[in-house]
């Protein structure tokens, strides 16, 4: 593919920096966003920077009626170095394809991507926050804007980057949550849409979340589609367990979206040579497991919460606490390494961090 270039075009309009102590997640934007037009013939083309701004679109473009969307979701964080460092931003860029290929969304080259993103951050670093555990967290996303009301993959679509300046997920350190188990709605199903990231997995999530939240719950743990038997993922979250030693987690299939944060916790256990594997395990095998006092750690990976511990499970009306409704060891010392290399504190064994050169 021939090297396109990025048009810039700067706001002169500067918007006020929120407060960094008062950060909370996805409400406030940066001045700037990336943009990339794609239509038939022409393929991706026009990649531009330029003020962030409302879009206009035909009541009719097919992102309203049908949902052919894929979005992902990343950070930056600023390190204290003054460098601006990226957390393996090329699996985000494969996942966003592979997750086009499953939409019927043309697939994007990835460089030009990332080319607009490192150009973004450029042109709004100033907005990128610094205390302890803030981030500036990155959206990138595909709309189909065809004006038409058939159902068909579109022939114009819209790629943006929007970014939000993001606090610390956890306000007094890492707190582990209560989780219900759904037994009566899914989230994805074999051969369904569950390992992209496309918008109607996240609808079809809302009402088991509505029920969680009004019991009393934080999150939801996701079984299996067909039998409702296997553990699938937390929230928007992959899911491990320690039992009995051994650090657990569903193997990929159709309905996982694998998460850039689960491939690398396995790749620290190993480093660390704590005994992993990737299988199915079901509910009642965790249920099973805790009546012997062998589960001894859960928690979940994304890249929102990096980690977020597991206190408590429900299952049909039978509650568990695990490791007494405390942070587990393998959990704090995962989110230790992970926040520290990011933020570029600890030592990058793996090379997952890009740093972006600002001029
Ligand atoms: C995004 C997401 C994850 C986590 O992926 P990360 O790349 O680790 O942020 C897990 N499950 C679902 C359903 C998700 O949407």
């Amino acid at each position: 593919m021939t090297e396109q270039t990025i048009e810039i075009n700067l706001s002169n309009n500067k918007k006020e920096k929120p407060n960094p102590d008062q950060l909370s997640f996805g409400k406030v934007f940066t001045d700037h966003m990336f943009t990339v037009s794609y239509s038939e013939g022409k393929g991706w083309h026009e990649p531009k920077v330029t003020p962030y701004q409302p879009i206009t679109l035909d009541p009719a473009s097919m992102v309203f009626h049908y949902g052919q969307t894929v979005f992902e979701g990343l950070k930056a964080y600023l390190a204290n170095d003054g460098r601006i460092l990226l957390f393996r931003p090329k699996k985000n860029l494969e996942r966003l394809n592979l997750s086009n290929q499953r939409l019927c969304i043309p697939t994007i080259d990835e460089e030009l991507v990332l080319s607009g993103l490192k150009k973004l951050l450029e042109v709004d670093k100033e907005w990128i926050p610094n205390a302890p555990g803030t981030s500036l967290y990155i959206r990138p996303f595909i709309i189909p804007t065809e004006a038409f009301l058939g159902v068909a993959p579109s022939n114009h679509y819209q790629f943006m980057i929007i970014l939000s300046p993001v606090g610390s997920y956890y306000k007094e350190g890492i707190n582990p949550v209560k989780i219900y188990v759904e037994d009566q709605y899914v989230r994805a199903v074999s051969g369904g849409t569950g390992k992209a990231k496309t918008g109607g997995n996240y609808a079809a999530s809302l009402k088991a979340q509505e029920g969680a939240t009004s019991r009393g719950f934080s999150q939801v743990l996701w079984l299996d589609g067909v039998e409702k038997k296997y553990i699938e993922e937390v929230g928007s979250m992959n899911i491990f367990f320690k039992i009995n030693g051994e650090v657990v987690t569903p193997a990929l299939n159709e309905s996982i979206l694998e998460g850039v944060t689960r491939n690398s916790v396995l790749q620290l256990l190993k480093y660390w040579e704590i005994p992993v594997s990737e299988r199915k395990i079901s509910i009642e095998e965790v249920f099973e497991s805790y009546s012997k006092g062998l589960v001894e750690e859960a928690f979940g990976t994304g890249t929102a919460a990096v980690i977020s511990p597991v206190g408590e499970l429900s299952w049909r009306g039978e509650n568990i606490v695990i490791n007494n409704g405390e942070t587990g060891t393998i959990a704090k010392k995962l989110y230790d390494t992970l926040t520290g290399i990011q933020k570029g504190d600890v030592t990058d064994y793996f090379d997952w961090t890009i740093s972006v050169d600002v001029k």
